[in-house]
């Protein structure tokens, strides 16, 4: 067993495990300007500041925990369609078809 275990900041309001949400990222500025991710995953919001390494939640994570848990059904759809828009993307150039028609 690895010494180093990964943490997650776990959801009150909804279960991670499988959830539409897991796989986004949100991009967030902290106080000094640098820039990180937080992401969900199946476990719950990790985010990649050394905070959060050390100890398992921070203040971008808990901001975006926030926001998610008070978002409507609206933004819900609005960004998971900007994720398999983009998948749909992605996979046209593949494919070389360039542009969806
Ligand atoms: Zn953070």
């Amino acid at each position: 067993m690895a010494k180093y275990r990964r943490k997650f900041l776990k959801p009150t309001r909804f279960n991670p495990k499988g959830h539409m949400y897991v796989g986004v990222v949100w991009p967030v500025e902290g106080s000094t300007g640098k820039k990180y991710d937080v992401e969900l995953t199946d476990e719950g919001f990790e985010c990649n500041c050394y905070g959060f390494g050390f100890h398992g939640y921070c203040k971008h994570s808990k901001a975006v925990m926030k926001k998610v848990e008070q978002t409507t059904f609206d933004n819900f759809v609005r960004i998971l369609w900007a994720k398999e828009s983009k998948e749909e993307e992605r996979s046209l150039q593949h494919l070389g078809l360039g542009k969806r028609l």
